[in-house]
């Protein structure tokens, strides 16, 4: 016989699914109700005036996107790009490659904007790829790239959009909630983002925000959107304003009572303070990494407080270390995705799970285990820069 499924506890340091607070997983086991039912469609109104915080906009095509982050990026495509538009499209890690993938896919053409693995997008080359494609309709880039660690300056590509009079489509999936996204300040034209990384939410939904610039476009396509479920004109008879909502789908309905609590609790904390605190951990778990003797692959005006990538020490076993942090210690840190894999470690401070108890237990069991592995650290001396810098703040 098949008995009952009960994970492991494990505490959640990688790229994502992140810990997920008790009061999120609490909201979720409350009773399912129907997806018409007029009690949900109050909630699902808190929801998108939630989402429209998180994302500081003000704009009315904003809702989660009934299935994780990749479909967001779909959406977005799918709904914004017809066959022969022009997208100038920015790589500098796995994330940016599938937004190529995607634009491809719904016959566009990719003008690739290409950037080293672990440096930002370069806003010259940018500019130069507007310049010399009048024609283009779109740029697209990825704010927070979880494959290397990387920030790039949304604030400054979202204006060279506006100057050349391309749309933006912006990868906040990792960006939400652990640093600034400010879609109407920047005028980003179409955002989507995910719900396991510094939402701290189950895994399972992708928040998207559309302009209103954005949102013309979808309502006036030449041809339809050739996804049926993610067109946005017909998921908006559920999701709109209208009084009267229709069947689309079944919305995952204990899935959006967890989003609407995490939402809650990033609007009590507020999104300075969200920002500020995943700036700090971050702070203190360098302090100690370094002293560990590894070292950040991204310089440091361009990290990512809520993903790390950092080096894997010479002679080491980097996915043994892994298994052991998994088997005696319950801690998940992640590996290098493509062309890093094998040669650094990704470590999430996201959400829920940047914290301070949790920087101290990875400095502290990640120095246990390369100790036991022949390493020569010094666990003691990274706590106490740890400890350091969370005093001098
Ligand atoms: C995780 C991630 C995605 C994909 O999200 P899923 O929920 O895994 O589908 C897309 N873009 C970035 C930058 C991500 O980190």
């Amino acid at each position: 016989m098949t008995n009952s499924f009960y994970p492991p506890i494990r505490t959640l340091m990688g790229p994502g699914p992140s810990d997920v607070s008790p009061r999120v997983l609490e909201a979720l086991s409350r009773p399912t109700i129907g997806h018409l039912d007029p009690a949900f469609i109050e909630m699902m109104d808190e929801v998108k005036e939630l989402l429209q915080f998180a994302f500081q906009t003000e704009n009315s095509l904003t809702l989660p996107v009934s299935a994780p982050g990749s479909a967001g990026m779909e959406t977005v495509f799918a709904n914004l790009l017809e066959a022969g538009d022009k997208v100038v499209t920015c790589q500098n890690g796995v994330f940016g490659g599938r937004m190529k993938e995607n634009v491809e896919r719904y016959g566009a053409t990719a003008i690739m904007v290409e950037d080293e693995w672990g440096t930002p997008v370069d806003p010259d080359k940018v500019e130069q790829a507007l310049k010399e494609n009048p024609d283009a309709k779109v740029l697209g880039f990825v704010h927070a790239e979880t494959s290397t660690g990387v920030r790039s300056d949304a604030e400054a590509l979202c204006a060279l959009a506006s100057k050349y009079e391309v749309i933006s489509i912006v990868d906040t999936v990792t960006s939400l909630a652990g640093i600034e996204v400010d879609v109407d300040g920047w005028g980003i034209d179409a955002a989507y983002s995910g719900t396991q990384k510094c939402l701290s939410c189950v895994p399972g939904l992708s928040p998207v925000s559309f302009s209103s610039r954005a949102a013309d476009i979808v309502r006036n396509r030449k041809h339809r959107v050739q996804s049926w479920f993610l067109d946005l004109n017909l998921v908006m008879g559920y999701w709109g304003t209208d009084a009267k909502r229709s069947y689309h789908h079944t919305a995952p309905v204990n899935s959006l009572y967890a989003l609407h609590e995490a939402l809650v609790i990033l609007k009590e904390e507020g999104l300075d303070q969200s920002w500020a605190r995943h700036a700090l951990n971050h702070q203190a778990f360098a302090a100690g990494i370094e002293q560990l003797g590894l070292s950040f692959i991204v310089a440091e005006n361009y990290r990512l407080p809520q993903l790390n990538a950092v080096t894997i020490p010479e002679g080491i076993d980097e996915a043994a270390v892994r298994n052991q942090l998994l088997e005696n210690y319950n801690l998940e840190i992640g590996a290098g995705l493509g062309s890093l894999a094998g040669k650094v470690w990704r470590i999430g401070l996201m959400g829920f799970a940047s914290n301070r108890k949790n920087v101290l237990f990875c400095l502290s069991s990640l120095a246990n285990v390369l100790t036991e592995m022949g390493a020569n650290v010094d666990g003691q001396a990274a706590n106490l820069a740890a400890l350091d810098t969370y005093k001098r703040s």
